[in-house]
């Protein structure tokens, strides 16, 4: 499976204003709604701005722990390599060995899902501007996969600027600082899809919502699991976002059924944000039941190494077992209750699973319906949706979101259509 998209095209507009430890974000760009920027956000443009072209090399000089590796070569070019310790972040600068000019900064840092990670910002289109040179282009890569590219159209210098430039209004300024400043290139890419990473750095509440009989919608955060209980273990779907969040919803789990494991974890599909708390579920032993199409990729998710940041897999070392389906439903069954777990690839995932509760008529599901109080948004993601599971001919009465709520078939049937109008 390739690199997972956003399955979103849009248009996104906002400005954000740093004034040395304060940040103000503005949605929708100036005069739109005006929040103190969110201490993670705030800490990884920092840590991006210690990247800057201007800066990196005056940042090198002011550590401690710099050190010269090995020259390395890249794209058959020799480089030196300097390395240092920043906020425990590990950065890693290539310099051209010719030219002398910076080619490209490492920082390593932790991915959910991949584990250890480059993520590399390459300079190139060095330009001159007034005697001074410029890299004009701007490449962001994750272990090699590119995240984002700039291409700088022009360059000014010393532009005299207003004091109210970068003001913060006090009271923003004065709002207290309520979420932990990690910097991470996950909230990168959740900004860049407009997705949500509020919680990032918070504590966020386990809240179970019961369904039906054994059946709970654990709530708190901007994604859902799904806790299913069985005669003598449980059933999850979904073990989303990261470590972070499965740490307390399996310790919740565990405090509620403290005698019936976590035997199964089912995903709704590969995105970052779905799967990236997979691995504390994996952790607890539970078998990963997937489609055929995505059996490597949760593989070498159970295999990547996370020595900069271990997480539960990685210091229980535990063997990962991963069930793969095709050709059909896959069901799961205690003699009493079943599951059937059915792929339904649509146009936001090629590996996208439901799943379906017979006997409760419960469907549960990802990113195509997310009700949000029984409300169901038009959108094609609907009307497909809905067109996939009349396909399968289910008798659905509920739909459960892994975002938001639940809601009744008739709204998610009027939602489809009202795309159509
Ligand atoms: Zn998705």
């Amino acid at each position: 499976m390739g690199w997972p998209s956003l399955g979103r095209n849009e248009a996104i507009r906002w400005i954000e204003v740093i004034d040395g430890s304060v940040g103000l974000l503005l949605e929708g760009g100036s005069g739109g709604k005006q929040s103190r920027l969110h201490p993670a956000r705030l800490a990884t443009r920092l840590r991006e701005e210690k990247r800057s072209a201007a800066r990196i090399i005056l940042v090198a000089l002011e550590q401690k722990s710099l050190t010269r590796l090995a020259d390395a070569e890249i794209d058959g070019k020799r480089h030196h390599v300097l390395a240092f310790k920043d906020n425990g972040d590990e950065f890693r600068l290539y310099l051209d060995s010719k030219t002398k000019l910076p080619a490209e900064v490492e920082i390593m840092e932790d991915d959910p899902l991949e584990g250890d990670s480059k993520f590399t910002l390459h300079y190139a289109d060095w330009r001159k501007v007034d005697g001074l040179i410029f890299p004009f282009n701007l490449r962001c890569e994750l272990n090699g996969k590119p995240l984002q590219e700039e291409q700088i159209k022009s360059v000014r210098n010393n532009v005299p600027l207003g004091p109210d430039t970068f003001s913060v209004p006090e009271p923003i300024r004065n709002e207290k600082a309520d979420a932990k400043p990690i910097a991470s290139q996950w909230l990168l890419r959740r900004v860049a899809g407009n997705v949500s990473y509020q919680d990032l750095g918070r504590n966020p509440p386990v809240e179970f919502v019961q369904l039906a009989e054994g059946v709970y919608q654990i709530q708190g955060t901007s994604h859902n699991t799904v806790i299913i209980e069985m005669r003598d273990h449980l059933v999850a779907v979904e073990g989303p976002l990261y470590e972070e969040r499965s740490y307390p919803v399996i310790k919740a789990v565990k405090e509620r059924f403290p005698n019936k494991p976590i035997r199964y974890v089912i995903p709704t599909h590969h995105h970052l944000d779905h799967a990236g708390g997979i691995r504390g579920y994996m952790a607890e032993g539970a078998i990963v039941v997937a489609p055929f199409i995505a059996t490597q990729f949760y593989a070498s998710v159970a295999k990547a190494p996370h020595t900069l940041r271990p997480d539960s897999l990685q210091r229980n070392g535990r063997a990962v077992v991963i069930e793969s389906y095709g050709g059909g439903r896959r069901i799961l069954t205690d003699g009493s209750r079943e599951i059937d777990i059915y792929p339904l690839p649509t146009s936001h995932a090629e590996d996208l699973q439901v799943i379906y509760l017979p006997r409760e008529k419960i469907l549960i599901e990802a990113d195509h319906v997310s009700p949000r109080k029984g409300q169901v948004r038009p959108a094609p993601l609907v009307k497909e949706f809905v067109q996939g599971i009349d396909k399968l001919g289910l008798d659905v009465t509920t739909v459960a979101g892994i975002h938001g709520d639940t809601a009744d078939i008739q709204a998610v049937r009027a939602a489809a259509k009202g795309e159509e109008r």
